[in-house]
């Protein structure tokens, strides 16, 4: 122990020395976290953490583009010990710039299904997003629906909407379609889902159901929990969820995730948070802040959610959203897909 702290000291030191310069006070024991969740859906959790465990949680938000330059700019000075993000393409991209270390953790193998984690432990996912095909239930019966593809063909010709390709949603949805059918198959769906559109593609999901409920269009892909907000809000509109893809891989799922910082000052203690993240309890009230799906299919979800039905979720990697994003990008590019 005399000896490590002995090997230790310099190293403490240079970090006081760091923080100093960068003006920055900070207690040893609070954990630093850089999340692109926004503030009123991660504070509660943080709050329940800190009133159990008697650590402190010091959060920045932003998009997870500026906060991941903002690790990378900070190197191995950066005070950051864990980042979470909403989309597992952009977890996968800080684990490729090298920003986010692997943890070895039985209780996150445990308790988050493989799919939803990075292979190498570098994050890992705690809430699920589904994204699937919504509907008017005044022009449209379930029966003539079934997967992503079928939404470029000739039923839905002038009846389709979408939220914009720059959103890193779509960009993970053609990501993962490009996984599954490869590009060129892939590049024919989303060619059939632009001439199919009613209208240019939107800023956002519930602009789109909006659009769905006044008649531009008749169906359109979203994240659940967006239905789940509009629908609380506006209940008599007339929307549904269809479950996509059903007989095929199924619906199309991302994340809500973290992972320690490569440079992370107390990766013990961020370990540590994460893992306790990963039981039920906090799976719950993560996800059912939301509105989303815990990870694990074996904790109930919000029973707003529930009422949505069960459904098959794609079993396929997420990682694969960030591996193959600068691909989809392209593609959609090509296709014309704004
Ligand atoms: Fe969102």
């Amino acid at each position: 122990m005399a000896v490590r702290f002995g090997v230790f000291a310099p190293v403490v030191g240079a970090l006081v020395l760091a923080m100093g310069l960068a003006g920055c006070a900070k207690q040893p024991s609070e954990l630093v976290v850089y999340s692109a969740r926004n503030e009123q859906l991660i504070k509660p959790i943080f709050d329940r953490y800190s009133a159990e465990s008697g650590e402190k949680i010091r959060f920045v938000t932003d998009d997870a583009g500026p906060l991941i330059e903002r690790l990378n700019a900070e190197g191995a000075n950066s005070q950051a010990d864990i980042l979470m993000t909403v989309d597992a393409g952009e977890l996968w991209h800080a684990a490729d710039l090298g920003l986010l270390q692997p943890v070895k953790s039985d209780v996150l193998e445990a308790n988050i299904p493989e799919s939803l984690r990075d292979p190498q432990g570098r994050w890992f996912g705690f809430s699920v997003r589904a994204r699937t095909i919504v509907y008017s239930t005044e022009r449209v019966k379930p029966e003539e629906l079934s997967d992503y593809a079928a939404l470029g063909g000739e039923r839905w010709k002038g009846k389709l909407c979408l939220r914009t390709s720059k959103k890193v949603y779509n960009q993970s949805l053609v990501a993962m379609l490009i996984a599954e059918f490869g590009e060129p198959k892939t590049e024919e769906i989303v060619r059939g889902w632009v001439a199919n559109l009613a209208a240019e593609p939107f800023s956002n999901d519930t602009l789109l159901m909006e659009a769905i409920a006044a008649g531009q269009c008749d169906v359109g892909l979203v994240n659940t929990y967006y239905f789940g907000r509009l629908l609380r809000d506006k209940p008599d509109l007339p929307l549904k969820l269809f479950w996509a893809d059903q007989a095929g891989q199924g619906v199309h799922v991302n994340i809500s995730g973290a992972g320690v910082t490569a440079h992370s000052p107390r990766s013990e203690q961020a370990r540590k948070f994460l893992e306790w993240l990963s039981q039920p309890e906090a799976q719950a009230m993560f996800a059912g802040q939301n509105l989303e799906y815990p990870a694990s299919l074996e904790i109930e979800p919000d029973p707003i959610v529930k009422a949505w039905g069960d459904f098959k979720r794609s079993p396929m990697n997420v990682a694969q959203a960030g591996e193959l994003q600068a691909a989809a990008v392209k593609l959609m590019d090509r296709a014309g897909y704004r």
